[in-house]
């Protein structure tokens, strides 16, 4: 038996946070959800036959989102978490490589690696924006183009006319919004009229969904019908579609929760603003080499490297873990003297 070289040249997964109390690394909401919506996910459960595989193309969860947005289920695609539409978001389309804006997610190029399409970059310019223009001639025989906004790991919306810059190419583009409910802005109403558009949401971030696993994206149905005939027909399990259409019922429970993040978001960066970006996601980048120190206190953040080699990635905690946090960097710029 032999391993193929390509899979060899993965990392394996390294679990660090587990003995750590304070975990701000992976941009969760630090908010479970209250008892009373996991008893009413409990109770759709009840209903379900547990020996039978779920709906082969997930149609329960995709007409909930659907309602949701006032679309029809046809320009909806649910999925294991975004993740997993990502790697087949790389599969589905004509061309020669995918285009992507670094820094930025890394699952795109992963999927990319694992598919062996090439991806050719077209860096951010210096604040963190798109640069329309040169994605539009790079996106010659793209796939596909990979744009987050709100961006992982800098944080701010891309601007609207350098995404309808790219949009105009008619190039398949796929606008992953995972933190779209933090920034309170979305262009999932341009999937009207673009149908080159792939609007990528998750359940993971505002709706407190990560341990569920639930993402989705809205697109035209020509798109959403390719994925279905591609996709894996089980991956979306009855669980998952319990907790979807229960957790879409009480969104007024995740604006409440949204506001609060926004709320600590904006208080930790008054307290560094010197060495903090602006955010519209649920996290903030700082230029603080501090992931050692952070760790030492029990607190994980992510660490940055290359082009944000020295920064790092802070997740918006709970309040007295922000609280922790605050206190922790204070103390780490006295050490380094910058305080
Ligand atoms: N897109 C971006 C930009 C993300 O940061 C994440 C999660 N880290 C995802 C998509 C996917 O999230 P999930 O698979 O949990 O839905």
């Amino acid at each position: 038996m032999r391993i193929r070289e390509l899979v060899r040249s993965f990392e394996p997964y390294r679990v660090v946070e587990e003995d750590y109390p304070i975990r701000l690394d992976k941009n969760e909401s630090p908010y479970d959800l209250p008892g009373w919506v996991k008893e009413e996910i409990f109770e759709e459960l009840r209903e379900l036959s547990f020996n039978r595989y779920p709906h082969i193309t997930s149609m329960p969860a995709r007409e909930a989102v659907a309602s949701f947005y006032g679309l029809s289920p046809e320009n909806v695609a649910v999925g294991n978490g975004g993740d997993e539409l990502i790697g087949y978001l790389v599969r589905l389309f004509e061309g020669d490589y995918v285009v992507t804006t670094p820094p930025t997610f890394g699952m795109y190029s992963f999927y990319a690696k694992l598919e062996k399409v090439p991806v050719v970059e077209v860096p951010l310019r210096e604040d963190f924006t798109i640069d329309g223009d040169a994605i539009a001639e790079k996106a010659g025989n793209a796939r596909v183009v990979f744009i987050a906004s709100p961006n992982n790991p800098t944080g701010n919306s891309q601007p609207e006319e350098e995404i309808v810059r790219v949009l105009d190419t008619g190039k398949p583009v796929v606008l992953d919004e995972a933190y779209a409910e933090f920034a309170g802005r979305s262009l999932w109403r341009l999937i009207e009229e673009y149908p080159n558009l792939i609007v990528l949401r998750t359940f993971s971030k505002a709706f407190s969904l990560a341990g569920v696993r639930a993402g989705y994206f809205l697109a035209n149905e020509e798109v959403v019908d390719a994925l279905y005939r591609i996709k894996s027909p089980f991956s979306v399990g009855i669980m998952t579609v319990a907790a979807v259409k229960v957790v879409l019922r009480h969104y007024d429970l995740v604006e409440r929760r949204v506001a609060k993040i926004v709320e600590e978001r904006e208080r930790i960066r008054r307290a560094f603003r010197e060495f903090t970006y602006p955010s519209d996601a649920n996290f903030l980048l700082m230029r603080l080499d501090a992931y050692e120190f952070l760790l030492e206190k029990g607190i994980v953040v992510r660490k940055l490297s290359g082009r944000l080699d020295g920064h790092i990635r802070v997740t918006v905690g709970r309040k007295w873990e922000n609280r922790k946090l605050v206190e922790a960097l204070r103390e780490y710029l006295e050490v380094e003297g910058c305080g």
